[in-house]
Parts: structure tokens; C-alpha cells; sequence
């Protein structure tokens, strides 16, 4: 018997989820395990993943020494597209208007919220760590990717043999982890099942979510797809002159485990893999580029918070002029830089805004029962973005692609 592709597989998965979860919801414990389990793989590789990645990068990088180069033009182009997505989230929040006229009272608050808020400075001191292994065990990737870079410079400068040893040494311990990450990908279809029938299974009341909330929700993920359907393809098809269409069939597993897990840092290990395997982007960029892409480069994101704040001012009856929006811009790109890639991370980004802006942070409540949805978009969109930027600069390194 012909083996049914893994996007058919994953295909089915999602659709037998969906109808589990609505049907068969007091069943949900027995298969959500699967779920959990597959999260928890993504996650068990994902730092040693990132450490290895970014120092075999810049080692492989280094031996050409075009490091610098490198860098910041990725840095450049990264604040660029999520700049880019800000304005569109602006744009969109600006014409539907959803907060405008809403009956606040009307809405449930869920629950207290309680956040840890770091200040600006506090996140650009943090980046270096004070502690590896703390670092490593509190997920922090841009204190890890810090190291990692200071690690993969210094591996250059020392004696020829001991550089060799090292250089091979992480070469191979990436090696080992896109191995594992490639047995992780096989089991897909079971974890996005588990994943996706918990996420339908909790959802209470989606006809009034959406009833409430709709022009809000339209709002989102029209600015999504927007920036990832048009601005993205049009950079990669312009700058990149590369296929978008074709890149994005090739990295659809990896979007399909953005969207269920919720965590671009879950999707990582297999952006790096289809945008490699598939795209043929060469490890030399995916290494360096996609790690640091899913930590300062959220697209998804960034629409999200823009479109939330000014959702709450709009509600609240607060006008927000050209000076405001501006300042939700800077404030937005800054702390977006600082947010690890796991489920609802944006809420911390979004209470500091708030506060720069002296809006009222209770008002978050009035958006967080469409959030673990709107999650599924914005990851998606954040790491549909890295993975453009990858190969956009891909090209403009001169290589070669399949796209
Ligand atoms: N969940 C998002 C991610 O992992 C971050 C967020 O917007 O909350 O990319």
C-alpha cells in the first residue's frame, strides 16, 4: 500500500481533531497525551537546538568571515518586517475600529491579571546572562543566543587544533539534534491531533466569543493574513527573488505546528529543517538566522499588540493620535525583541504598553478569552516570517535555492 504523505497525514489529523473536540469532548483526556507528549519532544530539543545552531553557525560563518555582515543585516531586515507589520495592524485596527462604541460593562472579566513586567532596560540588560545553565533552564533564548555567539566568535580565535575539535564537536551535536528533530516530525499528525482536539474541547462558548469580539477577531487576522499573504510574499518574490508560494508549501509542517502549539520556539527545530531540506537555504543561514528570527522577529505578533492597544484606547474612549501610534511602534518593536516564542506571550509586551501609554491594564481581560485563538494566527505569521527571511537572505548571500 502507497504511505499517505505527512501533509495529508497532518491534514487528516486537524480535521479528525476538530470533530473530536466538538463531539467527543469528555473524551478529550484519553488523546490530549499525544498532544502533550509531541510539545514536550519540540521542547526537550529546542535549546540544546539553538545553542548548537547559532555556534555551529558562526563558527561555519566565521571560517568566511563575513559574521558582522551577517548579523546585522539579519538584525536590519528582521526590525524592517516587523516594523512593517506594526503599520499593518495600525492600519487595520485604524479602519475596522472595533473597540469604538463597545459596551465595556458587557463583558465578563475573566480573570486578575498578574504579570511580571520587565522594564525596557531591565530586557536589554538581561540579554546577557548571568548564568548559562539558567538561562538555558528558564528558556531565556536571548541570553542563550548571546553566548552562543560570543562562544561560536571566540571558537575562531583559539589554537587550530583545539578550534577544529570544537568546530566539529557542535557541527555534530547540531547534526544529532536535526536527526531527532526529523524522527519528531514523523509523529506530527498524532501530536497536532492531541493538541488541536484540547484547544477545541476548551473553548467555551465560541458563538458569543465571537459575537463580542468578532470585528476584533477580523481585525487580527485580517492584518495577519494580509502581511503574511501579501506584504511577506512580495519581499520574498521582489528582494528575495525566490517563490513564495512555493516556500510556503515546502515549510507547511512547520506552520501547521506553529498554529497548534501556539510556541514559534516549538517550531523551530522543523522551520529549520523544510527550510533547509526543502527550500535548500544552506545551514550556514537557517543556523544563524532562524533562532535569532524567532526571538526578535514576531509579525504575528506585533499586529497582535497593535491591534490590542489600541482596541482597549478605543473602548475606553481614548484618543490615540499619529504621536501615540508612533510611540505604540517604538515601544512595540523594542519589547517584541525580548519575548521568548511561547504561548500568550504577548500579553507581558502588551501590559507594557499599556503602561508606557497610561491606558488601564484591567482592560486586557476584555481580550483575553479570543487570545489562545488569535495565538494560533500570530505564531503561525511569526514564523512564516523568519522563514521568508531566511531566504531572502539567503539570496542576497548569493546561494542557490529550490525556490
Ligand atoms: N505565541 C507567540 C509565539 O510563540 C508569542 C505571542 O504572541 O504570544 O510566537
Amino acid at each position: 500500500m502507497k504511505k499517505i504523505a505527512l501533509h495529508w497525514q497532518i491534514l487528516i489529523a486537524f480535521i479528525l481533531a476538530i470533530l473530536f473536540g466538538i463531539f467527543l469532548k469528555e473524551y478529550v483526556n484519553y488523546v490530549s497525551w499525544m498532544g502533550d507528549i509531541f510539545l514536550r519532544m519540540l521542547k526537550m530539543i529546542v535549546i540544546p537546538l539553538v545553542l548548537s545552531s547559532v555556534i555551529s553557525g558562526i563558527v561555519n560563518i566565521g571560517s568566511e568571515g563575513s559574521f558582522g555582515k551577517l548579523g546585522l543585516k539579519t538584525i536590519a531586515y528582521y526590525l524592517a518586517t516587523s516594523s512593517l507589520a506594526i503599520i499593518v495592524g495600525l492600519f487595520m485596527v485604524n479602519i475596522i475600529q472595533p473597540g469604538v462604541g463597545m459596551d465595556i460593562t458587557s463583558i465578563a472579566v475573566e480573570e486578575p491579571i498578574s504579570i511580571d513586567r520587565p522594564s525596557m532596560g531591565d530586557i536589554f540588560i538581561g540579554i546577557v546572562p548571568e548564568n548559562i545553565f539558567y538561562a538555558m533552564a528558564n528558556n531565556d533564548f536571548l541570553a542563550i543566543i548571546f553566548f552562543a555567539i560570543i562562544a561560536g566568535i571566540f571558537i575562531s580565535k583559539i589554537d587550530k587544533k583545539s578550534n577544529i575539535i570544537l568546530a566539529d564537536f557542535f557541527n555534530a551535536f547540531f547534526e544529532l539534534f536535526m536527526k531527532i528533530t526529523m524522527f519528531i516530525i514523523k509523529l506530527a499528525p498524532f501530536g497536532i491531533f492531541g493538541l488541536i482536539v484540547k484547544v477545541v474541547a476548551e473553548q467555551k462558548d465560541f458563538g458569543n466569543m465571537v459575537a463580542s469580539l468578532g470585528l476584533f477577531m477580523l481585525t487580527v487576522i485580517g492584518g495577519i493574513l494580509i502581511h503574511s499573504l501579501i506584504t511577506l510574499p512580495l519581499l520574498t518574490r521582489y528582494i528575495g527573488k525566490a517563490k513564495p508560494f512555493k516556500h510556503l508549501s515546502n515549510v507547511k509542517t512547520t506552520l501547521i505546528t506553529a498554529f497548534s502549539t501556539a510556541s514559534s520556539a516549538a517550531a523551530l527545530p522543523l522551520n529549520m529543517k523544510e527550510t533547509s531540506e526543502k527550500s535548500g537555504v544552506s545551514h550556514k543561514i537557517t543556523n544563524f538566522t532562524l533562532p535569532i528570527g524567532t526571538t526578535i522577529n514576531m509579525d504575528g505578533t506585533a499586529i497582535y499588540i497593535a491591534a490590542v492597544v489600541m482596541f482597549i484606547a478605543q473602548a475606553k474612549g481614548v484618543d490615540m493620535g499619529l504621536k501615540e501610534q508612533v510611540l505604540i511602534l517604538i515601544t512595540a518593536l523594542m519589547s517584541s525583541i525580548g519575548t521568548a516564542g511561547v504561548p500568550m506571550a504577548s500579553l507581558v509586551i502588551i501590559t507594557i504598553i499599556l503602561e508606557v501609554l497610561g491606558l488601564p491594564l484591567e482592560l486586557m481581560a476584555l481580550i483575553l478569552p479570543v487570545d489562545r485563538i488569535l495565538d494560533m494566527f500570530r505564531t503561525t505569521a511569526n514564523v512564516w516570517g523568519d522563514s521568508c527571511g531566511a531566504v531572502i537572505i539567503a539570496k542576497s548571500e548569493g546561494e542557490v535555492l529550490n525556490v
